[in-house]
């Protein structure tokens, strides 16, 4: 059988590294990443616990700062990293909040602020005007300098309500109802919406990869 598609039959994963740091130091993301990469017999170490900072996000995508992340933490702690970066994306505001979803409002702004102005600069859009996706991108590098790093992305596609609703999740969610549901992702549990999210997706993806 050609080396090539005995490769690709072969059962055994192609994720063998027993340690990954993780480019962020968010409990939520640590617990699922760690579920995630338990599977394959990695540790994943937040880089807060090897003292790396976030570097500054400079990047005009989500995949990019996601990049731009892991690079940074592999360089520092010799070791592969896994970034993810995410946001609201809305068509009709060229993308906007986007890059700047937690700092729509301002450096400090709270949930509700970034919400607010949202829905302030949307207040004169309808219908198809009103979409909008949450994306999430991943960027896994075996090395700082690795040239082909596991790149995925996850979008939830959605519909930008006038009227919050919902008191669960953070950010965007009380006015955002995803395609397909009644509730806005502020009213899911949080079982149903981490199935579903932009980062859920993302997840699944980057696991069928690393398989
Ligand atoms: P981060 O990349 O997880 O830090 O997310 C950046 C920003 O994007 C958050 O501060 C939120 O404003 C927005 N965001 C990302 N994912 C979500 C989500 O699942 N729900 C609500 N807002 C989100």
């Amino acid at each position: 059988m050609p080396e090539r598609l005995m490769s690709t039959l072969s059962t055994e994963s192609m994720w063998t590294d027993d340690k990954l740091v993780l480019a962020s130091s968010n409990q939520g993301k640590l617990r699922e990443f760690s579920k995630l990469f338990s599977d394959f017999g990695t540790t994943v170490i937040p880089q807060s616990d090897l003292h790396v900072e976030s570097p500054e996000e400079t990047g005009l995508s989500f995949i990019e700062n996601a990049l731009l992340k892991a690079r940074h933490a592999s360089a520092i702690t010799e070791l592969p990293a896994l970034a993810d970066d995410s946001g609201l994306v809305i068509p009709a505001l060229d993308g906007a909040p986007g890059l700047y979803s937690a700092r729509f409002a301002g450096g400090n702004a709270s949930d509700q602020e970034n919400l607010t102005l949202l829905l302030d600069r949307m207040k004169d859009l309808t219908g198809v005007h009103r979409r909008g996706h949450y994306i999430c991108a991943l960027a896994l590098v075996r090395h700082a300098a690795d040239p082909d790093p596991i790149v995925v992305i996850g979008r939830w596609h959605g519909q930008i309500i006038d009227t919050p609703r919902g008191e669960r999740g953070f950010g965007y969610d009380p006015i955002f109802l995803p395609d397909g549901l009644r509730q806005t992702a502020a009213e899911l549990d949080s079982e149903t919406k981490n199935q579903q999210s932009h980062r859920g997706l993302a997840v699944i993806e980057l696991r069928s990869l690393l398989s």
